[in-house]
């Protein structure tokens, strides 16, 4: 079966529009926003929300909403939360248009607020039908929300917005004392310290490098899913890197909003990455890391290992340690 598609290039956008006898890619989003919802995980309320994006390289991106039984409804994730969160994994530098199943909740209109230039990204809501076939009714976002607050009332202007290059230069804590209780787990807690300078294929008989591999490399993912994270706010960016049972990595940093609650946690990008990447069912994710700064004062750690724990009883959860390089803290 054909995985479901959350990226299109700008050659496969303009030939599926060309095939459909329209005249451009912008009038292509709204007829992808149907499928697109039919590919949303709303197990609560049933109700399906697809938003369809047009970035400025021309790609189409598809983003769902995503809610959680068992847990608090602030866990979710909206889909136009979702299609940021596709552009940035992907790359794309700007969003200028979308096209959404209903009318963007207030919650959403405030998260679209991180964008550069968000006052003048297009809006179309395909639930408003019929549409016009010519002239499609897009709206800037300035007439959804008037009199906005937003990063430009807390930030510098130099300051990176959402889609932005972000390099937040965060490195690893890797302390002795984590490294010691690693090979403890490794050997049963025979070995001594002395063993640091070990080999540890003599340590764990192969079954532990494996485990060690796939430790290191999701460390790194979360690493840099943290140095992509947008926290201008509270200083402390987070990444989460999830392992599925094939050992293919997804990674998601968390992005915060200048008016705090619409922020989307770590664990929830990452998950929006996951499906986006064609990850199926959750309970497929075996293994996850969180990178953050050590004592942060905005923590993802305790809500993290609550969500995994909800989505896949089953996943081996790992926090790590991080510092900014130029100011050590
Ligand atoms: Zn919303």
């Amino acid at each position: 079966m054909d995985q479901p598609k959350f990226v299109l290039s700008a050659s496969e956008a303009e030939s599926m529009a060309q095939s459909l006898g329209l005249p451009s890619v912008l009038h292509l989003l709204p007829t992808l926003v149907q499928p697109a919802q039919s590919l949303a995980r709303p197990p609560i309320s049933n109700y399906h929300v697809g938003a369809v994006g047009l970035g400025s390289d021309g790609r189409v991106f598809i983003g769902v909403n995503l809610e959680f039984p068992g847990l608090p409804l602030n866990q979710s994730v909206h889909a136009e939360q979702f299609l940021l969160t596709n552009l940035a994994v992907h790359g794309c530098p700007q969003l200028l248009s979308l096209a959404v199943s209903a009318a963007p909740c207030g919650h959403c209109r405030q998260f679209l607020q991180e964008l550069r230039e968000s006052s003048s990204l297009q809006i179309l809501i395909t639930s408003s039908e019929p549409l016009p076939e010519k002239t499609l009714p897009f709206k800037p976002l300035s007439e959804f929300l008037t009199n906005p607050f937003g990063p430009s009332d807390l930030l510098d202007k130099e300051s990176p917005l959402l889609l932005e290059l972000h390099n937040n230069g965060l490195s690893l804590i890797v302390s002795e004392h984590d490294i010691s209780k690693k090979l403890g787990n490794l050997c049963n807690g025979d070995c001594k310290k002395s063993d640091l300078d070990g080999n540890f294929n003599v340590l764990n008989n192969g079954f532990g490098e494996e485990l060690e591999k796939n430790e290191a490399l999701l460390r790194k993912r979360a690493l840099e899913a943290a140095n992509n994270s947008h926290a201008p706010y509270s200083g402390c960016p987070s990444g989460v890197a999830l392992m599925d049972s094939e050992g293919k990595v997804y990674k998601g940093s968390y992005v915060e909003s200048a008016a705090y609650n619409p922020s989307l946690g770590p664990v929830q990008a990452a998950l929006a990455v996951y499906i986006a990447g064609g990850g199926g069912g959750y309970e497929r994710i075996v293994a996850a890391a969180l990178v953050e700064k050590e004592g942060a004062k905005v923590s993802q750690e305790d809500a993290a290992r609550l969500l995994l724990k909800r989505v896949s009883a089953k996943c081996q959860f790992k926090v790590f340690h991080c510092c900014s390089i130029e100011n050590g803290y």
